[in-house]
């Protein structure tokens, strides 16, 4: 059984919970694996049925512990994958989300991404991922780590506005998109996919964090997430590695930060004044 949560809509028309769940580091450790596809499974459980993976995650490890995660209810999980520059080339792209599928066990990727930009002129990749969606390879396409100016060009591509989402750096220590990405991507009505948001673990012991979340009786890394989908339009998704932690950070929606909080938050971690060149890990 999964629980639903709350849902952003992609300019398609379809809606993704705003809590999904991230993979990076995933696959590298086999003593690990059991783990990771525990927590995935759960957290697919508790309404968190979006996955993001990548190609370049353990080399595709990553995509082979979603593999196993959504073994047998694959209908009720979003899939997003990630090719990397250095494969987006029109062959390159057919070639990779072949390769990608195989390791996911699945015959469709539902949201397919272009990890960052290279060198290869986003028409051509852009002409891939739609025949890729032609071929029912995959359902959609996307983009990450994506800056305004590289959105804008984006859209000035044939099939460019057909884009659904841009994932990017975006958590309490890293806001610098708060400034114009964010409500670039607000007036048009694409969510922002968020990477990161609990800042790689560092946000679950900040100590500022943790006096707000003890006020909530939560703990900080909900503190971290509820701050990072307060708003309509975003999606985060945290990586864990164990049901503990996928069990805190699910609890995370039931947050609701009074003007108070998020007073205190940007008093810590204060909003951007000026456009700052996009953050990337
Ligand atoms: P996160 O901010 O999600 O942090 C993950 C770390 O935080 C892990 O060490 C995890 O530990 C720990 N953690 C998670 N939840 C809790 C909790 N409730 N309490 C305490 N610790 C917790 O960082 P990521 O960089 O992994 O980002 C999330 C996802 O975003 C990635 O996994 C990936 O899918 C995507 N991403 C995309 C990028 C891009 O370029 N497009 C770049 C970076 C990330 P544990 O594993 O032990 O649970």
């Amino acid at each position: 059984m999964t629980a639903s949560i709350r849902t952003a809509r992609l300019p398609s028309g379809i809606e993704v919970p705003v809590l999904g769940q991230g993979t990076w580091k995933m696959g590298e450790d086999h003593r690990r694996r059991a783990d990771e596809v525990a927590a995935l499974k759960l957290g697919i459980d508790l309404g968190m049925t979006l996955i993001d993976t990548a190609e370049m995650y353990a080399s595709g490890g990553a995509e082979e512990v979603t593999r196993e995660a959504i073994e047998g209810r694959r209908d009720g999980v979003f899939v997003v994958s990630k090719v990397l520059p250095t494969n987006a080339s029109r062959a390159g792209v057919m070639r990779a989300c072949e390769a990608s599928l195989k390791r996911l066990g699945t015959d469709r990727i539902d949201l397919y991404l272009l990890h960052w930009r290279g060198g290869t002129p986003l028409a051509e990749t852009v002409g891939g991922f739609e025949t890729l969606k032609q071929q029912g390879k995959i359902l959609h396409w996307g983009v990450s780590n994506f800056d305004t100016e590289d959105m804008e060009e984006l859209a000035g591509v044939a099939s460019g506005n057909a884009v659904q989402t841009n994932q990017v750096l975006y958590n309490l220590s890293s806001r610098g998109v708060d400034f114009d990405l964010l409500p670039w991507s607000r007036e048009r009505g694409i969510p922002v996919m968020a990477y990161s948001p609990v800042g790689q673990g560092d946000l679950t012991r900040d100590r500022r964090l943790l006096a707000i979340a003890k006020r909530h009786e939560a703990s900080a890394a909900q503190i971290a997430l509820a701050w990072t989908i307060r708003q309509p339009g975003i999606i985060a998704i945290p990586k864990a590695g164990s049901a503990v932690h996928v069990r805190d950070n699910r609890a995370a929606l039931d947050i609701k930060l009074s003007d108070a909080d998020l007073a205190e938050l940007d008093r810590a971690f204060p909003p951007p004044s000026r456009r700052r060149p996009l953050e990337m890990i």
